[in-house]
């Protein structure tokens, strides 16, 4: 019998701030605390497990941590400029021009810092992870919340 299980664990949270620009227009900087699930698809191994929750746990937890208490921007944006200066990271934006302590900041490979975007990174980078060491797996999906009435799913096959 051909079965396919699904693993999720909830509740990994972090806080960051961020702005998003539109229609030519940027958001003010303000935060969210987000909120990540995550659901595994896979056949079930010689333990009869998908993938221990534990280690699921401990590989987003991993991730969340490196952008929590962080101002997350975008590398990519046409409207929000980003710089490297020395210890400080430059931001122009069409509302006005900021500049972080590199310390602070997390420069991201996406368009815009929307919750699709980080969904997509967080899935990419847990799928990146678990590939070479879980070759029973097939699907993961990242629902990433930044409020409780409003989420993002991105949803990627092995
Ligand atoms: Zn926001």
């Amino acid at each position: 019998m051909n079965q396919q299980i699904t693993v999720e664990v909830s509740g990994i949270d972090f806080s960051a701030a961020h702005f998003v620009s539109e229609g030519g227009k940027c958001e003010r900087l303000h935060g969210h605390n987000y909120q990540v699930a995550v659901l595994i698809w896979g056949k079930i191994d010689s333990l009869g497990m998908v993938i221990d929750f534990r280690e699921i746990k401990r590989r987003v937890r991993l991730l969340s941590k490196k952008w929590d208490h962080h101002i997350l921007l975008p590398q990519l944006s046409s409207l929000i400029k980003v710089n490297q200066k020395g210890n400080q990271v430059q931001v122009e934006t069409p509302n006005g021009a900021y500049s972080f302590p590199t310390r602070d900041v997390k420069v991201l490979n996406v368009v815009e810092t929307t919750a699709e975007e980080l969904a997509r990174v967080i899935c990419q980078k847990l799928i990146e992870g678990l590939k070479a060491d879980y070759p029973n797996l097939t699907q993961v999906r990242v629902v990433l919340s930044e409020s409780p009435t409003a989420q993002a799913i991105v949803t990627m096959t092995m």
